[in-house]
């Protein structure tokens, strides 16, 4: 188990850069994803972390240790990729085995196999150790390649995507199992995925990437809470964010914006706005509530069952449309029907326009 720490670190390939002057902390035991869209920096940095990649600048710390200039095999940790690359012609014991039968000295055959044991029944695949790769299914194939590493006892773990071969309920199951190992474990885990639900369920912390750059580093709730800008509000959460562009007013001593939706109230002072700039409303699905009003301009386009929530396409004003998530069981709305829509001002944010950065949430102190 160790720390991790990124200083300034950047890699170009000719005129991309691909990451730019990342500084990053990794605690001891933290389970830490690198979150992003295809092309953010994600594999960039794992693969700087692991040694696969040499930077143009900066400096890379496991531990006390400057890894920067050391090869993957000297860093002391453990990489699980997508595609498990499992040795077919070796049983899963020998698949986890190889790690140590690698290892100069070899430790002896009975200390590999007290190993190889613990880390199959911490996995729970004590019973496939005489088979092959393909006489296991996907997720027992994840396994063997999460035990591969395990038995190195390496100081890092690094996951690269590691459960996105796997089909949806498949994923789910290996991502509370995952959370579980952590939990059990206690390692020091960096995870890359594009995933955000992955992201938020398993991590302690979350390093949003956007074109090579990290947005916002924190833990999954101040994430989805308190987004720096208004990439990170629409990135992460199952739905979009709604954005409405407005204006603010003074509504009783307090802040309102001015929508195609009508005044919303912020419910916070107006000097949490400052500045002249353009300034866009941030609302996920569930910080509006849509009441049946027939006589209301907002009209429901479109309803969506999804299971437990109904999802609500609104259009106010000026063809302006939001999202707004409902109760099925609840609300009898359909689409064609006329709503009040009621905004959580707890829930709101206001984003510059131009910049995209947050100017203040609700709920919370405000941004500085
Ligand atoms: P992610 O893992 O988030 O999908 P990457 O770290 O792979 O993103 O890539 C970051 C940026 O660097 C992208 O613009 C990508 O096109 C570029 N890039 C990555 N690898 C190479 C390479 N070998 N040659 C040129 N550009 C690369």
């Amino acid at each position: 188990m160790s720390t991790v720490t990124f200083r300034g670190v950047t890699k170009r390939y000719g005129a991309t850069v691909a990451l730019d002057a990342l500084d990053l902390d990794v605690g001891e035991g933290e389970f830490v994803s690198l979150l992003g869209p295809s092309g953010s920096g994600k594999s960039t940095t794992l693969n700087l972390l692991a040694g696969l990649l040499d930077a143009d600048a900066g400096s890379i710390m496991i531990g006390d240790r400057e890894v920067s200039q050391l090869p993957p095999e000297k860093r002391d940790i453990a990489m699980v990729f997508q595609n498990y690359a499992l040795y077919p012609h070796l049983t899963v014991f020998e698949n986890i085995a190889f790690p140590l039968e690698a290892r100069k000295p070899r430790p002896d055959a009975a200390n590999i196999r007290t190993r190889v044991e613990k880390v199959a029944a911490t996995l729970g695949i004590g019973n496939l150790l005489a088979r092959y790769p393909k006489e296991i299914s996907g997720g027992q194939q994840q396994r063997v390649a999460l035990g591969r590493a395990m038995v190195r006892d390496p100081k890092v773990f690094l996951l690269d995507e590691p459960l996105s071969n796997l089909d949806a309920r498949l994923r789910i199951r290996m991502r509370r199992d995952l959370k579980a190992l952590h939990q059990a474990l206690g390692s020091t885990i960096v995870y890359v995925t594009h995933d955000q639900s992955e992201a938020m369920t398993l991590s302690t912390r979350v390093a949003v990437f956007n074109l090579g750059k990290l947005q916002q580093y924190a833990p999954p709730a101040a994430i989805y809470g308190r987004p720096v800008n208004a990439f990170v509000a629409n990135f992460v959460g199952e739905q979009e964010t709604n954005f409405l562009d407005g204006t603010p007013v003074a509504e009783g001593g307090t802040l309102a914006f001015a929508t195609a939706f009508g005044v919303i109230s912020l419910g916070r002072p107006p000097a949490t706005v400052t500045g002249s700039g353009k300034l866009r409303l941030g609302a996920r699905p569930e910080a509006i509530t849509a009441l049946p009003d027939p006589s209301a301009e907002a009209r429901i386009i479109l309803a969506e069952l999804a299971g437990a929530d109904l999802f609500l396409t609104v259009r106010g004003r000026d063809a302006a449309e939001v999202v707004v998530r409902a109760d099925p069981r609840a609300d009898a709305l359909a689409a064609g029907d006329g709503v009040r829509l009621a905004f959580d001002p707890q829930r709101m944010h206001l984003f510059d326009a131009e910049s995209g950065v947050a100017v203040s949430h609700g709920g919370g102190p405000f941004v500085d």
